[in-house]
């Protein structure tokens, strides 16, 4: 039987982190404030959004959500991100992705204010998790990822970790966040050649591919630590990660279940992003 990485427990200690500093920032008269920017009425952004309003409220932290039309432009949009980048009301900016194909993602990438970009979306925060900038924001799921290794105490120093998936929102940062731990990170993708046998042999997967079951009992060997961030909808509709919980749970030490793993603390670092930004902007 493995260990089960509850992302609840995780929570909780963010949580207790969050709240003593959204207390210091209310004494100086600050509300940290998240602006989020929805394009459209995709269900997975709505379902995303209400999560995170509901988690910053509970915790103190004022969210204000700003939804355009799906034809929106890249110009409207553009001078969207520049109000809230000037508006110092607003300490952190989320920006849900995918945008519609015909708006220019790259571009505004580049718009948005790195101090107020608490999802590390923008070159220069990404540049930051590769280069070890402090101030530099993570991608929320990459970070809650180490959040859960560190909250289990375990140690990354000289281990091989294989991350199998090389987005820029969570495989790419997720490997670079292992290798400032002094793991030994080998990324692979979907032209990766024989990954069972790659997998068996690391002591911590980062399943991030986003396909349902990539990861079953044959890829993986006794002792291993497995993080499911795969978020993918089984046929019956209900939420499955990219690990086949019930082959793997049985022969490895330890694992993240879907739901209820890396998803559910992925919304308290985004918070907890936001609460730091508005320390850093109201101290200048
Ligand atoms: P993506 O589609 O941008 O990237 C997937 C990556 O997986 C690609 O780099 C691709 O090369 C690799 N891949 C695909 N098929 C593969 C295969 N058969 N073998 C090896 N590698 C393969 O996806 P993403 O945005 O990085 O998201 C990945 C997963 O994480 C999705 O299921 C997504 O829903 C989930 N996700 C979860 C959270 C969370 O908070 N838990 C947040 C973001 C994304």
């Amino acid at each position: 039987m493995a260990q089960i990485l509850t992302g609840s427990e995780v929570v909780k200690a963010l949580d207790e982190e969050i709240i003593s500093e959204v207390e210091l920032l209310n004494k100086r008269g600050v509300t940290p404030t998240l602006a989020i920017i929805r394009v459209g009425e995709r269900a997975d952004d709505v379902a995303y959004e209400r999560g995170a309003i509901s988690r910053a409220e509970k915790l103190g932290v004022a969210v204000r959500s700003i939804v355009l039309p799906e034809d929106t432009t890249t110009g409207l949009l553009t001078q969207t991100v520049e109000s809230l980048n000037s508006d110092s009301q607003i300490h952190g900016v989320l920006l849900f992705r995918p945008l519609p194909k015909h708006i220019d993602e790259g571009m505004l990438r580049s718009v948005l204010a790195p101090k107020k970009d608490v999802d590390g979306i923008t070159d220069l925060s990404l540049c930051g998790v590769f280069t070890g900038l402090p101030t530099a924001f993570a991608p929320c799921t990459a970070e809650a990822c180490m959040e859960i290794l560190k909250h289990a105490a375990l140690e990354l120093r000289g281990k091989k970790a294989v991350v199998v998936g090389r987005s820029l929102v969570v495989g790419k940062p997720v490997a670079m966040l292992l290798l400032a731990q002094h793991a030994t990170v080998t990324i692979a993708h979907s032209q990766t050649v024989n990954l069972p046998a790659l997998v068996r042999e690391a002591d911590l997967v980062i399943a991030c591919a986003g396909q349902a079951r990539l990861i079953d009992g044959s890829c993986v060997s006794p002792g291993q630590v497995i993080i499911d961030v795969g978020i993918n909808v089984a046929k019956d509709g209900s939420l499955v990660g990219d690990v086949a919980f019930e082959e793997v749970e049985p022969l490895v030490a330890a694992i993240t279940p879907v739901p209820g793993g890396v998803g559910a603390v992925t919304n308290s670092v985004l918070v907890k992003h936001v609460v730091t930004a508005a320390f850093r902007l109201t101290s200048q």
